[in-house]
C-alpha cells in the first residue's frame, strides 16, 4: 500500500463511492421481499464503502439500516416508525433486535463557516 500523502480522496471517488451506496441501498430494498439476509448484505457494503472513503451514509438512507445489528430496515417490515412531536423526531425501531433509534427532523446542512 502506499503511503498516504492525504487523508482526503480525490473528489470524484467520492462522489462515485456515494452514488454506490445509494444503489446498495436501492438494490436493498429491491431485494428485501425475495432476500432479506440479501439486502442485509448491500447494507453491509455500503457501510464498508462509507468507511473506506470516510464519508457519511446519506442522510435519507440512515433510518434504512439499524446502527446496531445493521439489517436493512423496512418500515411495517421490520421496523417500526413513528414520529414524536414532542421530542420533534422521527423513532425507528427495529424488530430485529429491539435497537431504537431517534432522527431529530431538523438537521439541515449545517456547514461549517
Ligand atoms: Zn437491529
Amino acid at each position: 500500500m502506499p503511503a498516504r500523502r492525504s487523508r482526503k480522496k480525490p473528489e470524484k471517488q467520492i462522489k462515485i463511492a456515494k452514488e454506490r451506496i445509494r444503489i446498495l441501498f436501492k438494490n436493498a430494498e429491491e431485494e428485501f421481499r425475495k432476500n432479506p439476509e440479501l439486502s442485509h448484505r448491500w447494507v453491509q457494503m455500503a457501510r464498508k464503502i462509507a468507511t473506506r472513503y470516510n464519508i457519511r451514509i446519506p442522510r435519507e438512507l440512515r433510518r434504512r439500516f439499524c446502527k446496531k445489528c445493521f439489517r436493512f430496515l423496512v418500515p411495517g417490515e421490520n421496523s417500526r416508525v413513528r414520529t414524536n412531536p414532542k421530542q420533534q423526531a422521527v423513532i425507528v425501531r427495529c424488530l430485529g433486535c429491539g435497537n431504537i433509534m431517534r432522527f431529530p427532523y431538523r438537521r439541515e446542512k449545517k456547514k461549517k463557516i
